[in-house]
């Protein structure tokens, strides 16, 4: 087996304002999770190191320069670091591979991805327009934006670089400092996109990347006077927290949390498509993606040989080494997130589900040498629980699907919506009308009609409800990182009247 080669053999320096050196906080470790080997060690950020960057990010964003640029020469950056991810992207691909267990094919589309969204940033950036406004009297008005300052990001595990990337190109595109807090168990990705982001021409001092533990690094950087605003992805409780901090401090905040997202199959559905978007939107990533379709709603006619051809379907994917191209599967990201998934699985029995398919670890007669050490957990289907159950209403971030039959639209849209999440929605129907009406009843961030799990940088993303405030992406994506300003332009030819000096 030839899939493990360390990131580094040296302790990872991290990137405090455009320095690299060692943190001054504890030794962490990436574990690759399909084989529970160490591929990269380095020492987290302390306290003192996160009070250093942001004094000298401030610093930079008032005498960088990188904010007073024309829109256009951040751009050139901006483009020039996609090029870079580019040229970089089968290393890079590889190293998030190592650093979170994704099959290969996935992380090379991650990457893809990132550059993607650097290049869309850049343009979004050199073509972004302000307004003038209806004047209202005797003076033009106008909205424009400003950057605000130093701005962090906090990021999670699952899509380590793209999530990176989704925060720091609009928050440099807007002129921004950026403080990133990558998740403690995988820093890698946001460490080598600070080198590429200096490689491309980004002020010294502009990028940090902080990696530790959330409740003292990302904290600490949270509560921040300096800090203007937090863009964070990560768990709903997580978010919630940031939120209170955030209120306190009246900074404004965006949150990408959790979802529980229904995927609805129609008896009209064509068949091969509706299983094969089923099957991706659940079992892709290892069903560790926010936007998993893990409640599946199944017309009541069509139920049974739906449900055949999804088992059949989830029993011929290929689980196991990441390093593989024909891998359909990786491991989950660690033993104490597959014991979660196990546990959320005997939940589901004791409510009273029967497994259609998966419910164990993969055997190790699946799994060859080292990858029999790895975490990883087969494609489950889970039948018989009514909406109501929790392991229907909890997010279990695991490949566990929950299937439901449903009688009639009204039901199905009533169920679909009942979940204090509300992040996607996926509609299988080969009849337009009803496709788009349910598609406006259910109420998601991001639905999808015949396709699933399909992302762009061009079309906002984001939650309502317990799944998330505010929307990344879109070329509006940069303004979060800006305050609006109203402009009056005085053209009177007289004083203002109230002085009476006329
Ligand atoms: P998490 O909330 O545990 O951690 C996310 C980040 O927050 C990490 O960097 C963590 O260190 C940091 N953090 C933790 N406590 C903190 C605190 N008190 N103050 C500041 N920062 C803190 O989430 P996770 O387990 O890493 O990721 C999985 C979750 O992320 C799932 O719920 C998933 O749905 C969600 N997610 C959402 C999206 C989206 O776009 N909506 C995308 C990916 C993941």
């Amino acid at each position: 087996m030839k899939s493990t080669t360390l990131i580094s053999e040296k302790l990872l320096p991290i990137c405090i304002a455009g320095e690299w050196r060692l943190g001054g906080g504890e030794v962490y470790e990436s574990i690759y999770p399909a084989t529970g080997e160490v591929v990269a060690r380095l020492c987290a950020a302390s306290l003192a190191d996160v009070e250093e960057a942001i004094q000298r990010a401030h610093k930079a964003f008032l005498t960088s320069g990188w904010a007073k640029k024309l829109p256009h020469e951040r751009a050139t950056v901006l483009f020039r670091i996609a090029q870079l991810i580019r040229e970089n992207a089968e290393e890079l691909a590889q190293k998030q591979r190592l650093d979170n267990g994704k099959s290969i094919k996935e992380t090379r589309a991650l990457v893809a991805s990132a550059a993607g969204t650097f290049q869309f940033f850049g343009a979004a950036c050199e073509t972004l327009e302000d307004s003038i406004t209806p004047s209202r009297g005797d003076y033009v008005t106008m909205s424009v934006h400003e950057p605000m300052g130093v701005v962090a990001a906090i990021t999670p595990w699952n899509s380590p670089i793209v999530s990176d990337a989704q925060k720091m190109a609009p928050a440099l595109a807007a002129g921004c400092a950026i403080v990133l807090k990558p998740a403690e168990i995988t820093p890698v990705l946001a460490l080598e996109l600070a080198r590429i982001c200096q490689a491309a021409g980004v002020p010294k001092g502009l990028i940090s990347v902080l990696p530790g533990k959330g409740s003292v690094i990302g904290d600490a950087i949270t509560k921040h006077p300096l800090v203007k605003r937090v863009s964070f992805t990560g768990g709903t409780s997580t978010g919630k927290h940031i939120a209170r901090i955030a209120a306190e401090k009246m900074m404004p905040v965006s949150m990408e949390l959790g979802g529980k997202s229904p995927t609805m199959v129609l008896e009209d559905a064509d068949l091969d498509h509706a299983v094969a978007g089923v099957l991706y939107g659940i079992f892709s990533s290892s069903g560790q993606s926010c936007i998993a379709g893990s409640r599946l709603f199944v017309a009541e006619p069509i139920y049974d040989e739906f449900l055949s051809r999804l088992t059949a379907g989830a029993r011929a994917l290929r689980v196991g080494d990441p390093s593989q191209d024909t891998t359909q599967m990786g491991p989950l990201i660690s033993s104490s997130h597959r014991n979660s998934v196990e546990r959320y699985v005997e939940l589901g029995v004791s409510e009273g589900a029967s497994i259609r398919t998966g419910g164990s670890r993969l055997g190790n007669d699946r799994l060859l040498g080292k990858l029999s050490n790895g975490y990883f957990y087969e494609p489950t289907i889970l039948e018989g629980l009514s909406n109501k159950a929790r392991t229907a209403q909890e997010e279990i971030f695991g490949p566990v699907l929950v299937a439901m039959p449903f009688k009639d639209e009204a039901t199905l849209i009533e169920e679909a919506n009942d979940s204090v999440y509300a992040l996607a929605a996926g509609i299988w129907s080969r009849d337009f009308k009803r496709a788009w009406k349910l598609g406006r009843a259910v109420q998601a961030g991001t639905v999808w009609i015949n396709t699933y799990k399909q992302l762009s940088s061009s079309t906002p993303f984001g939650g309502w409800r317990d799944s998330g405030l505010g929307r990344e992406k879109g070329r509006a994506g940069i303004f979060q990182y800006m305050e609006q300003k109203g402009m009056y332009w005085g053209t009177n030819e007289m004083p203002l009247p109230w002085a009476n000096l006329s």
